[in-house]
């Protein structure tokens, strides 16, 4: 007897699609940035296309059947705001910055989010022609795409503003290159220094005094790099001697403490021994 279900089920899975999915992205890409509202930023159907097509080609992945365009649209809608970054990302690479417009100015400021980092340079010459108090808004989406990212720049670069100093000492969005007071002031390390002083071991007191460097990261000063972010600090003179004097005061003290009372029990041996 032959059986029923298992062929049934083969020959529903070798149904192929007669349409070609490139050709119907590409036909769709404009009238579903339409939909969605993507006219906004005033590009051709040809430019619609170029920043939309795989990403139609994606959604429609293997379907048989045609997908309409609601469908379309409300995919684009569920993942918007990962699709618009991309599509933000795509406008800067694909425009001059210097023919981008108000409206897709706009438009890449609401959804580039991670891509900020990569673009910096573009969207502050944007912003410089067509609105330079959006710069803070840049800063913040700068400082926020950062976060998301596993380490960053720590101390803020005196003469743009970004939290942008790299771990040398030069600032990775405008290329100063901060003097040795500067970086110190950029990354609060006279504040971190000082707590860091109040709660390090005698023992890492007293490395600093042999090798008077530190790094700084967001919270704090280590006497070892723990991110490759992190900058380092040499000591000058004053601050080493607020170490040593930290050192003398808690450690040195200590130590001749712990030598007296090694000393007398020396002594008490010594009656012992002498008394036997
Ligand atoms: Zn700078």
């Amino acid at each position: 007897m032959p059986k029923k279900g298992p062929k049934k089920k083969s020959k529903k899975s070798v149904r192929r699609r007669s349409w070609n999915p490139e050709e119907y992205a590409s036909k769709m890409a404009p009238i579903v940035a339409r939909m969605v509202g993507l006219d906004i930023l005033g590009l051709s159907d040809e430019q619609m296309e170029a920043l939309l097509k795989d990403i139609l080609i994606q959604i429609i992945g293997d379907r048989v059947t045609k997908p309409k365009p609601e469908t379309l649209v409300n995919a684009i809608r569920r993942g918007q705001d990962k699709i618009y970054s991309i599509i933000a990302s795509r406008l800067l690479d694909s425009m001059d910055p210097s023919s981008i417009t108000p409206d897709q100015f706009e438009f890449i400021l609401s959804y580039i989010g991670p891509f900020v980092i990569e673009y910096i340079d573009k969207l502050i010459d944007i912003s410089k022609r067509l609105d330079p108090s959006r710069i803070d808004e840049i800063r913040h989406l700068w400082e926020l795409a950062w976060s998301q990212r596993n380490g960053g720049p720590i101390g803020t670069c005196p003469r743009c503003g970004f939290k942008a100093v790299g771990p040398d000492g030069t600032c990775i969005v405008c290329g100063y290159v901060l003097s040795d007071k500067e970086l110190k002031n950029s990354v609060d390390f006279e504040v971190k220094l000082n707590s860091f002083i109040q709660e390090a071991s005698c023992e890492d007191l007293k490395r600093i005094l042999n090798n008077p460097i530190l790094y700084v990261n967001d919270y704090s000063v280590t006497i070892t790099r723990t991110s490759p972010w992190d900058v380092e600090i040499h000591l000058n003179k004053d601050e080493l001697e607020k170490v040593r004097t930290e050192y003398v005061k808690r450690c040195e003290k200590r130590r001749r403490e712990t030598l007296a009372i090694q000393k007398s029990e020396d002594e008490i041996i010594k009656e012992i021994i002498s008394k036997l």
